[in-house]
């Protein structure tokens, strides 16, 4: 698999764990250890998959009522909440992931941001499941100990124009009733005096979070519930068998390497492979979902902050978004161990797989300067300066929005009416797919 050179802090330690050893399908054929190499050439299986699937004996498959592919922050989530059901109906719940470790994806490249809901149309999914998420998150944090703090953030806006958008967002966060309060010059500088603002809007209820902590305790709740998890496992074939799906998996064991699953519902939590994975399913789907649900790819750069004590900050502070909300800006955020990064930008790509920080393309860099990436921080922080910032890791937005594309919404669909009945689809799951994860769970819950 191909990763960039720099990795965020939280795959950093994700590699250090031992292979997650609770592995229902591993277990199933003796304890062999799968590791597997991922190859990205397939959009749509081949004729030798195609009969392995076909090939599969009733007898050699594994039975489970919901199958949860992906296990990012989404698919655990997903998967714990539908383990939680097993409880009430005895089903079997199987979170698979094609990776080593759970979360090692979009999962653990991001800004560990507990969001506010303020910055998308009000009836959308994304604003009611990222307002319910942060209530349901922020609750689960203190039931279950995980590193949280509600420290609020500032929107700081430059100049008039930006005011008016800031004046604009306010009423909308008082129309979905999400707390927020304008702020002045004055009062900006007594909150966060290495700030620099013409005018801010506070989002109180905005936080940071341990991602790798709430990934862990979601997992072990799911396999308390008598759920499986299954790395190193991935879904390379999908056929309808009506009454539900048959699945073959890759495990990258020499003496088996595939297996097949027998689902009766199918949870697509693949993350940037979801369009991929809705696709083995393209001739059996009454849509043509090769174009409906089509991933466009936006890389995000954080850089670390090195510029010692002359900065500090408190609250996470947000420059104004772009029209189209495609990025929130180049952003100040800080960690849970209080250390302060600056990102994410945004790079269209054409890879769901290209973490590199910098490459040549067309005989340019594709990262910007550190003199640029300063000069843009400097807008809010003015004391920064291109020696400050040190190259951090990157995350890749699966988007539904194409370049330049308006706003779309995210996609949580039981698709009976495209004649797979049991089939979800989780699709475009970009920011804020963290704070609503929980909120996400609960609906695909009420859909299967
Ligand atoms: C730069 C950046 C910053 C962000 N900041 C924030 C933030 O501050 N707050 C917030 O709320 N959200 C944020 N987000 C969004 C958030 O990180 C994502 O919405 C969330 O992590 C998505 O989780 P997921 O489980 O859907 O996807 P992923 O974490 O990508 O997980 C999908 C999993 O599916 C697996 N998979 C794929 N195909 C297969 C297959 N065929 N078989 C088996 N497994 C498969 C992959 O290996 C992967 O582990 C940010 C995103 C980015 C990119």
């Amino acid at each position: 698999m191909s990763r960039g050179s720099l990795s965020s802090p939280l795959i950093s330690a994700l590699s250090r764990q031992p292979a997650w050893r609770c592995c229902c399908l591993r277990s199933r054929l003796g304890n062999k250890v799968f590791f597997q190499r991922y190859s990205s050439q397939h959009h749509y299986y081949s004729t030798e998959i195609a009969e392995r699937l076909a090939k599969c004996r009733q007898e050699d498959m594994t039975f489970v009522d919901h199958l949860v592919v992906g296990a990012g922050v989404v698919g655990l989530a997903v998967a714990r909440e539908l383990s939680q059901k097993r409880n009430s109906n005895s089903s079997s719940t199987l979170l698979i992931d094609k990776n080593q470790h759970f979360g090692m994806e979009t999962s653990s490249r991001n800004s560990e941001v507990i969001h506010g809901g303020i910055y998308y149309p009000k009836h959308s999914i994304r604003t009611r499941l990222c307002i319910y998420g942060k209530a349901l998150i922020y609750e689960y944090c203190a039931k279950n100990d995980i590193p949280y703090k509600r420290i609020g953030k500032l929107v700081v806006a430059q100049n008039e124009e930006q005011a008016e958008y800031l004046y604009r967002l306010d009423r909308h966060c008082a129309e979905i009733d999400v707390p927020a309060e304008v702020v002045s010059q004055k009062r900006v500088l007594e909150m966060e005096p290495s700030v620099s603002a013409y005018l801010a809007l506070h989002s109180p209820t905005t936080g940071i979070i341990d991602t790798h902590a709430f990934m862990t305790s979601l997992l072990k709740d799911l396999t308390d519930n008598g759920a499986d998890f299954a790395a190193s496992t991935e879904a390379v074939a999908i056929q309808f068998d009506d009454p539900g799906y048959r699945v073959l998996v890759s495990t990258g064991d020499a003496e088996t390497p595939y297996m097949c699953i027998n689902a009766a519902t199918v949870v697509n939590a693949a993350g940037l492979w979801a369009d991929r994975v809705a696709n083995m399913l393209a001739t059996q789907s009454k849509h043509d979902w090769r174009t409906k649900y089509k991933l466009h790819f936006a890389k995000g750069r954080y850089y670390m902050y090195a510029g010692g004590p002359k900065i500090k900050v408190q609250r996470l502070i947000y420059p104004v978004p772009d029209k189209h909300i495609t990025s929130l800006g180049t952003h100040l955020t800080i960690d849970m161990g209080g250390a302060i990064r600056f990102g994410p930008d945004l790079e269209w790509i054409q890879s769901n797989e290209d973490y590199g920080f910098d490459r040549i393309v067309d005989g340019q860099r594709s990262a910007p300067s550190m003199d640029a990436v300063a000069k843009e921080i400097s807008k809010y922080l003015p004391r920064i300066l291109p020696t400050d910032l040190e190259p951090g890791y990157a995350g890749i937005r699966p988007k539904l929005q194409p370049p330049g594309g308006a706003f779309r919404d995210f996609v949580v669909q039981e698709e009976t009416d495209a004649g797979l009945p049991g089939f979800v689809n989780l699709m475009g799951i970009e920011s804020p797919g963290l704070t609503s994860s929980l909120a996400i769970a609960r609906m695909v819950e009420k859909l299967v």
